[in-house]
């Protein structure tokens, strides 16, 4: 409805029972998920395979390796505590069917450091993260949302708890959503281990939540 002087005027509607909504199929047609896969393959994804949701693991342990332990708590906005507790985290799960798991992997010897190198490695995988999850936006898979692997480094310094820089390339971590990751690889069939040797290719793994 609308006001036009004192007049009131009728907006026609349209017959939204028409309209075909992705989310209502279980599946991912093939044709996406295949130019899912070539873009992201572009960011250095080898690998992008949807999975059922009661394949995540999530656990409070994972927070406590957050807050005691790693550096980035309480410093980041991709890390508790700005982000979603378990209880949070799992009504947020409960939302999605479906979920897309990204796997690449980067040569990283100087994994210790916060160098330029191992910097730039990570904002390419966090770009292309986010820049899938905006293609599926766009494909019709309008509740997509990333979940990043590793603390935010598109600032050298991240500014929290002030203003984010970047808020439209801000997404939280997967484990900050208390994700057993190695727990939930293992439900999916996938051996990892922790890389002991610098010289060893280190995995990198995001999740987009789809439908
Ligand atoms: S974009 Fe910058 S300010 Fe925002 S979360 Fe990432 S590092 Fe922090």
């Amino acid at each position: 409805m609308a006001r036009k002087g004192n007049k009131i005027i009728e907006l026609s509607r349209q017959n939204i029972s028409t309209h075909t909504y992705f989310r209502d199929e279980i599946s991912i047609p093939g044709d996406i998920l295949k130019r899912i896969t070539d873009k992201g393959r572009e960011y250095g994804f080898e690998t992008v395979k949807p999975f059922r949701v009661e394949n995540f693991e999530l656990a409070q342990w994972v927070g406590l390796k957050c807050r005691y332990g790693c550096s980035q708590f309480n410093t980041n906005w991709s890390c508790p505590p700005a982000t979603p507790d378990l209880t949070q985290a799992r009504a947020i799960i409960s939302e999605y069917s479906i979920a897309l798991l990204l796997v690449g992997s980067h040569q990283c010897t100087n994994f210790h450091i916060n160098s330029n190198k191992k910097r730039s490695g990570q904002v390419r995988f966090w770009k292309g993260t986010v820049s899938l999850e905006r293609q599926l936006f766009l494909d019709g898979y309008d509740k997509a949302f990333s979940l990043v692997s590793g603390a935010c480094t598109l600032c050298k310094k991240c500014t929290y708890p002030e203003a984010c820089r970047f808020p439209t390339e801000k997404r939280p971590t997967i484990e900050s959503l208390s994700i057993d990751v190695i727990g939930t690889l293992k439900n999916l069939g996938i051996n990892t281990r922790v890389a002991k040797d610098p010289k060893e290719l280190f995995k990198y793994y995001a999740v987009i939540l789809l439908v």
